[in-house]
């Protein structure tokens, strides 16, 4: 299955994203308030600066419970892994498993169109196999 196909089957298609000059609790807010794993760093709500996640809050915190004073920008991974409209599922799950994270924004063409999380994939194969399953059954059970 295409990414694209994945994320037309999103009930939201907003990207929440958040500045890198934001706050960290701001961050926390809009991370509760939209119950999401992670936003977007993006300066113009379009482009790609970073991404920032729970775990990078939960991190922080741990190493100094000073870093909600903090800027996004201090917390955030730039080296960001995405993926594009047209790449298989198959390829982001293995990504997402061999690099321990749970989101991979979609960019076409240098903008960004989305977001898939570890849970859109699941939702996914989950979808998949029963449908699998189903078959299956009506074959076996034919009369
Ligand atoms: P997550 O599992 O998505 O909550 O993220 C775990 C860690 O990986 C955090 O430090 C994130 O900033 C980072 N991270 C999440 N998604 C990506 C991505 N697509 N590319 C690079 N780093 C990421």
């Amino acid at each position: 299955m295409r990414i694209g196909e994945i994320l037309e089957a999103k009930a939201s298609h907003d990207i929440v994203t958040i500045t890198p000059q934001a706050g960290v609790r701001e961050l926390i807010a809009l991370l509760a308030e939209h119950n999401i794993g992670a936003l977007v760093v993006s300066t113009d709500g379009t482009s790609l600066d970073g991404i920032v996640s729970e775990r990078d809050v939960v991190r922080h915190l741990h190493a100094d419970g000073t870093v909600v004073n903090n800027t996004v920008a201090a917390i955030m991974t730039s080296a960001v892994e995405t993926c594009g409209p047209d790449d298989d599922l198959d390829q982001v799950m293995t990504i997402m498993t061999s690099r321990r994270f749970r989101h991979v924004p979609v960019v076409d063409c240098g903008t960004l169109i989305g977001i898939v999380s570890i849970g859109d994939v699941v939702k996914h194969k989950i979808g998949q196999l029963q449908f699998e399953r189903d078959q299956l059954d009506s074959y076996v059970h034919q009369s």
